[in-house]
């Protein structure tokens, strides 16, 4: 999760810090551990044993179906389709390396970065077999998943003996501190009962809901939690009695809408700092079992990776009015026993976005034998074919990805009539008389469509996403 501060809250009223950041990551473990005891140690297991036992099929890109879950509560968190296919880019260019900024990857690291060969595709079968753009929406009455009383929260910092001026106290006492707040029902934006959406299958897509997760601080909605996920723990050699019993229903990776990009209209404060879309990329990293670089913890604590180098704190930049540049991060050295200095360009660190560029070969190794082994059941789901009605293979529509014409593949021999409906089934083109094979949609904004043709009794239905 991004935990970036739970302890900028804390120092808000103190130094007037306006940013806060934070991968809940942390607080689901710390919560999940109290729940489920020896759960951290299942989850170090299971890292273990699958670093041991499974293939990697190097070279083969292996592609997860995604499912993305809207809910808003403000018309300004219901995000277009467009920047949902965006952030889908970024994650793909992220986990290929073939991201605009690969050669700000300092010469010290440019050997150990890795190419993980992992893509992301919108599904294109719902779990009822139904076609689908891949993205659900849903208007909901909560106007924040996260429930927060900041006076509680201070008492709690008191209770624990936690240092106010020290942020690294903050995750020091984390488990004392999630003990005593009751804040912890983290997962309400996962169920329709409690204004949210259900999973779909967890074992054939990667649900990733995005959500309002602000918190009120003197009248300013502020992001609590920008993101947080659930690591693999279906391992085979999960004990039961450790497993969250709604595990299936909560699996998956949360975002808060603010902190979906790139160059999300409604970034606010994140602006600065998080606009690339890389909260996704490094909360899809926990989801595929990777930690923080700097272990949680000081120096002596690890992220069980031995290609990035040891930190003892993270790189967050909490003062947006003094952000330090990348050069002046690339300064930071938080364990000077090694030779290295602290990876910021790492997507498991909190940097600011646009200095992180990279993630390790032993952190690609470690996804990718997530997902060929507990993980394995997203990549036999089959649900990313789109015209699952087909009636005859040769009537097919290509490109599906356009910026404007779609050819048909037969030539008909009798009239040919289309339909283009939008997301939410509202119809933008119909043509009833057509005699030349191509649609051209050059005209409709950029997003997801179904277009629909029919050729005498034949039919077909297909996504097309417009740019
Ligand atoms: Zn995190």
């Amino acid at each position: 999760m991004y935990y970036r501060l739970i302890g900028a809250i804390l120092l808000l009223p103190f130094f007037g810090h306006s940013q806060i950041n934070t991968c809940g990551n942390l607080m689901l473990e710390s919560s999940l551990e109290h729940r489920y005891e020896g759960y951290r140690d299942a989850v170090i297991n299971t890292l273990t044993d699958v670093k041991e036992s499974t293939s990697l099929r190097d070279g083969d890109t292996l592609t997860i179906p995604v499912v993305v879950h809207l809910i808003y509560n403000a018309d300004a968190e219901n995000l277009s389709d467009q920047l949902i296919l965006d952030q889908i880019a970024v994650l793909n260019q992220d986990f290929s390396r073939t991201n605009p900024d690969v050669s700000n990857t300092r010469d010290i690291f440019s050997d150990v970065a890795g190419t993980a060969h992992i893509q992301f595709e919108l599904a294109g079968i719902d779990p009822d077999g139904q076609p689908t753009p891949g993205i659900t929406r849903r208007q909901t009455s909560v106007s924040s998943f996260i429930e927060f009383d900041f006076a509680v929260y201070l008492q709690a910092l008191v209770d624990c003996g936690v240092d106010i001026f020290d942020p690294e106290s903050i995750a020091d006492n984390i488990d004392c501190i999630t003990e005593r707040l009751d804040i912890l029902e983290l997962d309400k934006m996962k169920s329709q009962s409690t204004g949210g959406t259900d999973p779909w299958d967890v074992n054939k897509y990667l649900n990733i809901w995005i959500c309002n997760m602000s918190i009120d601080l003197g009248g300013n909605q502020t992001p609590f939690i920008l993101g947080f996920a659930y690591p693999p723990m279906n391992a085979p050699n999960w004990p039961s009695d450790q497993l969250p019993d709604d595990y299936a229903a909560v699996d998956g990776v949360v975002l808060h809408y603010e902190a979906v990009g790139p160059n999300n209209p409604a970034a606010g404060q994140l602006a600065m700092t998080n606009n690339r879309g890389r909260t996704a990329t490094h909360e899809v990293g926990h989801y595929l079992g990777l930690r923080h670089i700097w272990g949680d913890g000081d120096c002596s604590m690890d992220d069980f990776m031995s290609d990035t180098p040891p930190a003892g704190t993270n790189s967050q930049s909490d003062d947006i009015q003094n952000l330090p540049t990348c050069e002046e991060l690339q300064q930071k050295d938080s364990c000077t026993d090694d030779a290295l200095p602290d990876m910021i360009e790492n997507y498991m660190d909190y940097s600011i976005e646009s200095c992180q560029n990279m993630f390790t070969n032993e952190q690609v190794t470690l996804m990718r034998q997530m997902l060929l082994g507990p993980r394995s059941s997203l990549l036999e789901s089959n649900v990313l074919t789109d015209t699952p009605d087909i009636q005859d293979e040769t009537l097919t529509l290509y490109p599906t990805l356009t910026s404007g014409i779609i050819n048909i593949s037969k030539l008909p021999d009798t009239n040919l009539s289309y339909q283009v409906l939008g997301v939410n089934g509202v119809t933008h083109l119909i043509n009833t008389d057509l005699r030349h094979p191509v649609i051209d949609i050059s005209a409709l904004d950029p997003g997801i469509y179904f277009v629909r043709v029919t050729i005498g009794q034949q039919s077909t239905l297909t996504r097309v996403v417009k740019y």
